[in-house]
């Protein structure tokens, strides 16, 4: 029985974390949450799964979640707040195998402590290797820790590199869906709306995620995900766009043999191939054979999406770069949703953020972190500007 502690469970990834481990009651167990802001969902898992921690964001919020626990009749459950929270959540003696699903850098703190306890950790969270990937690395080589990654390109990846040698890798190929713009006209950029951004063609995210995907800075991030997971340097990790998001990445080995996962459009699968691993268990997510009639590849359009181009410049500047771009993002996206900026705003306050930052490479997550905080006062002086 692996015991599980589920980092934002009552997110997109999350709640797909529980719904295998219901699946699976003999195989995994989650025994603790860390739930951010959403009080009800948070109540609603708490009661359902009798975890023995609970974190949510705030001090108040946990008042808020004892009180409700107690009038429902439910006890032994100790819930606690905070960063601080969420690293006890992570860190938990019990648990064997971390899921982190936080958005954003907010995951990268507790995520690093998890390593660092040395548990087995399910990697959702893209944001942490792009902000820190090296010092996460080093320390899963040190601890002897497994990072295995649940972002479903990456995952494909992972499955793929066991059919040969690190050596023999030629270079990857993440699959992107160019999201729902990939054929809308350059000039009605400036109008996309956040509803019509927020509707993705092939899979169903958080709304942070799926506005990135539609910029493809989401493929940026992994292009500097995949480059740290399986240290690669940039030029060989290439992007095709692949609208059916059927196949969901690809190996290029020395002798031209190309090896690819393919898989139903489903999170539940590379969550469970993250948690049963070294193993494969039996589930009923099927691939309907049919899908395969037809697949198109495209080159991506670096002019449509400069947010891919920022991102390759990002990974050849410095770590530095790596994490202003992934901090200008977060900022952008946020003032884009809240109407401050229009979509085409994206880029251009990421891109503003990297003139302006300097070539470094941070010894400790706390240098990682002021890096991170210089790089949003940036964005939101660029926000306010605009
Ligand atoms: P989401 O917005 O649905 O959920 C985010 C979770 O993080 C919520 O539980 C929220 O409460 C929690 N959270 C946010 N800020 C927090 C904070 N400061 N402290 C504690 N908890 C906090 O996001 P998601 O789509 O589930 O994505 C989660 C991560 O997984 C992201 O890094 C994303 O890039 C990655 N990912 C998601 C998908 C997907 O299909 N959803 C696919 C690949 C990778
Ligand atoms: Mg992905």
């Amino acid at each position: 029985m692996k015991k599980i502690a589920l980092l934002g469970s009552t997110g997109s990834i999350g709640q797909s974390t529980l719904s295998i481990c219901a699946s699976y009651p003999d195989r995994f167990v989650p025994i603790a949450f860390a739930a951010g802001s959403n009080l009800d969902v948070a109540f609603e898992q708490t009661s359902t799964w009798r975890p023995q921690l609970v974190s949510l964001a705030t001090e108040e919020l946990a008042a808020q979640l004892t009180a409700r626990l107690k009038a429902a009749g439910i006890g032994g459950v100790e819930v606690i707040y905070g960063a601080a929270g969420t690293v006890r959540v992570a860190t938990l003696p019990e648990v064997d195998f971390v899921v982190s699903a936080i958005v954003g850098v907010a995951g990268l703190e507790a995520t690093y402590a998890a390593v660092l306890a040395g548990k087995t950790i399910g990697l959702a969270n893209k944001e942490c290797l792009v902000a820190a990937g090296d010092l996460i690395l080093a320390a899963a080589r040190e601890k002897g820790v497994a990072l295995l990654p649940i972002d479903s390109e990456h995952n494909a990846v992972h499955q793929c590199l066991r059919g040969g040698a690190a050596s023999e890798v030629k270079q990857i190929w993440l699959t992107a869906s160019g999201g729902p713009f990939r054929n809308t006209p350059l000039e009605e950029f400036a109008n996309i709306t956040p509803a019509q951004a927020l509707k993705h063609p092939t899979w169903v995210m958080g709304q942070r995620i799926t506005i990135d995907s539609a910029t493809m800075l989401n493929k940026g991030l992994e292009i500097i995900e995949a480059c740290r997971l399986f240290n690669l340097p940039p030029d060989r990790v290439k992007v095709t766009v692949h609208p059916q998001s059927t196949i969901h990445s690809l190996v290029e080995y020395v002798d031209g043999s190309i090896l690819a996962q393919i898989s139903v459009t489903d999170m539940r699968l590379p969550i469970l191939y993250a948690l049963a691993y070294p193993d494969r268990i039996p589930s009923d997510l099927t691939f309907d054979m049919t899908a395969l009639a037809h697949l198109d590849f495209q080159q991506p359009d670096f002019a449509r999406f400069p947010c891919l181009r920022l991102a390759y410049e990002a990974a050849a500047a410095s770590q530095a770069h790596c994490i202003a771009l992934n901090a200008s993002d977060e900022v952008a996206v946020a003032a884009f949703l809240a109407g401050k900026i229009p979509f085409n705003g994206i880029p251009r306050t990421i891109e503003g953020v990297l003139a302006l930052t300097k070539a470094q490479a941070p010894a400790s997550i706390t240098e990682v972190l002021s890096i991170d905080r210089a790089a949003r006062e940036l964005a939101q002086d660029i926000v306010q500007r605009a």
